[in-house]
């Protein structure tokens, strides 16, 4: 498996926002298989090392890390 890469909720595909860019403070579910269960609530500048960036991001806007998971 490929090494994880950390990132902000926001910007990763696992955050079930419909929002295309969703915000930092945006609040939404996790659905990443492995942490799905556990229902989390994040905000935008949480993040994980399960981050999958979004499809068309731009990841030159990504910001500095807020509140971490792992
Ligand atoms: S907790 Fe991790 S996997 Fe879930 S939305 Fe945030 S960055 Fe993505």
């Amino acid at each position: 498996m490929a090494d994880r890469q950390w990132g902000n909720c926001k910007g990763c595909r696992y955050f079930d926002s419909h929002n295309p860019q969703p915000g930092s403070g945006d609040t939404h579910q996790c659905m990443q298989p492995e942490l799905q269960e556990f229902e989390l609530e994040l905000t935008g500048d949480s993040g994980c090392n399960h981050y999958e960036a979004r499809v068309g991001l731009d990841t030159s806007t990504y910001g500095e890390p807020g509140s971490s998971i792992h």
